[in-house]
């Protein structure tokens, strides 16, 4: 069959490898320059990889991490010490440690000897907690329609573990505040998070996501005989009298033919380009429940060391939520004599929430990171601010609200030649890269069922 695929992030990617290897013929198009939607990275004019954001693979990364083998970049990956690190003011640090014990001891040990939560916080956790640890999907999908503040005071869990551990979880996760995000996708982490010891582990690219992950996977589908389009912006597609596509018509007026049809768009796109006859079907009307969660990644170069930390790191009350020394935990990228980097500190900073950031010019944004990373890091009052790059990503993942999982498509549209591939699809994790690699590997799967079984 000839399969066109629109979108080349993860989940277009993931969905060409899949149909690659069942000897389909692939042809990717991308509107952009680069591959890699919100994992691309690129050049700047001094040689620095600018990232769209900073990138974890988790331990429970079980498909994106076998594409990964299968494009020959299994060692591209490195593995940090199984903990979540908070920056504190002034240089100090806290520290949620797993215990070297099985599930869920690892957890509940390593929990009561985190220095940051009281008593009464890892007391109220263990009680609070134990439904989500104990809990099923059907639990899970049942918990949707509230808040996570909202279920954890229902669990009787302390307002200072809330604010202290699970606030930076959530902006981690969706760049949204605990009292926005479902309960659902909250709850389902802590089962992992107790469950599975190693599902929490998290690594770095050896380089940046863009030279250790794209473009591996650019060159294995290559490789396999699929044909990749940049400057290929997806406009409209013609319709058929029984509304299947005749044709995906591309902004330059390029029209493409092809059996079958893949939209690995992010959700606010497609819903633009979806046909005014398919309005008619609440699959398609549906897309119109996403919203896109606002984020910005800073990246700032200092001419020296302003942390020793191999590792993540999360923080409260400052503009950055998650964060990295990327001069330290990419060892192959952001080194000394690349680009701008002299041998100290880049942090690379995902600024969340940034729905009040969003409309700053940069350079206040870039005052306000500053002044946070001074409070975090005293060795960055006597650095050197070498240079400072902003990405910003106004609609990013689709924020995971209550009551909008219901609304997350099957791969498979009621449109017989037409599928969706993309994080916010129906899978069993949120938006993520792994989120996106299962939505291609079940895209593909089901357009190969429908067609070729
Ligand atoms: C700052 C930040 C940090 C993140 N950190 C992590 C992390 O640590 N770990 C993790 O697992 N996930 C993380 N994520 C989430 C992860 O990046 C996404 O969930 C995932 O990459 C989405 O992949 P996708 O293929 O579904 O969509 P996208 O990456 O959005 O890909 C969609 C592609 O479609 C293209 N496109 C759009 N319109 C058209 C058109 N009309 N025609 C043709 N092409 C089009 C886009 O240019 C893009 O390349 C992060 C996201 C951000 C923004």
């Amino acid at each position: 069959m000839k399969i066109a695929i629109f979108g080349a992030g993860v989940a277009g990617l993931s969905t060409a490898i899949e149909l690659v290897e069942r000897g389909h013929t692939v042809e990717l198009y991308e509107k952009r320059k680069i591959l890699g939607g919100k994992v691309s990275v690129w050049k700047d004019g001094d040689g620095d990889s600018i990232e769209s954001g900073l990138h974890i693979v988790f331990g429970g990364y079980k498909q994106l991490q076998q594409y990964l083998d299968k494009v020959g970049a299994g060692d591209n990956y490195l593995w940090k010490e199984h903990a979540l690190i908070y920056a504190e003011p002034d240089g100090k640090q806290s520290f949620f440690k797993k215990a070297n014990l099985p599930s869920p001891w690892a957890e509940v040990i390593g929990g009561m000897q985190a220095d940051f939560l009281t008593l009464w916080d890892k007391l109220s956790l263990i009680k609070g907690l134990y439904p989500a640890l104990a809990g099923n999907e059907e639990y899970f999908r049942s918990q949707d329609h509230m808040t996570y503040s909202e279920w954890h005071r229902l669990r009787g869990a302390s307002e200072h573990s809330l604010q202290k551990l699970w606030r930076a979880i959530a902006l981690a996760m969706n760049f949204i505040e605990p009292n926005v995000i479902s309960a659902r996708p909250m709850i389902t982490i802590f089962k992992y998070f107790g469950t599975e010891y190693a599902a929490t582990k998290f690594a770095f690219f050896r380089k940046n996501p863009g030279d250790s992950m794209i473009e591996p996977m650019r060159q294995y589908i290559q490789s396999k005989g699929g044909k990749i389009f940049i400057d290929a912006k997806l406009n409209r597609f013609e319709l058929n009298s029984d509304e299947t596509i005749k044709c995906a018509v591309l902004q330059d007026g390029h029209k493409i033919e092809a059996d079958a049809y893949v939209s690995a768009l992010p959700v606010h796109n497609i819903k633009k380009i979806v046909p005014e006859e398919w309005l008619n079907n609440a699959y398609f009307r549906n897309l119109h429940e996403f919203v896109g969660s606002p984020v910005a990644n800073c990246q700032l170069w200092f001419d020296r060391k302003i942390t020793s930390t191999d590792n993540l790191m999360f923080s409260q009350g400052t503009t950055f939520a998650t964060f990295a020394d990327v001069s330290i935990t990419c060892p192959d990228d952001f080194q000394q004599g690349m680009g701008t980097a002299n041998g100290g500190s880049v942090m690379s900073l995902v600024l969340a929430p940034a729905h009040q950031l969003i409309d700053m010019p940069n350079e206040v944004i870039t005052k306000l990171v500053i002044k946070d990373i001074h409070d975090r890091f005293p060795l960055s009052r006597d650095a050197k601010l070498l240079k400072s790059t902003i990405v910003k990503i106004p609609q990013s993942v689709y924020k995971a609200v209550p009551d909008v999982d219901k609304f997350r498509p099957d791969q498979i549209s009621p449109v017989k030649n037409f599928f969706l591939a993309g994080d916010y699809t129906d899978q069993h994790y949120l938006a993520s890269m792994e989120g996106a690699a299962l939505s291609g590997q079940q895209a593909a799967e089901k357009l190969h069922a429908r067609f070729c079984a």
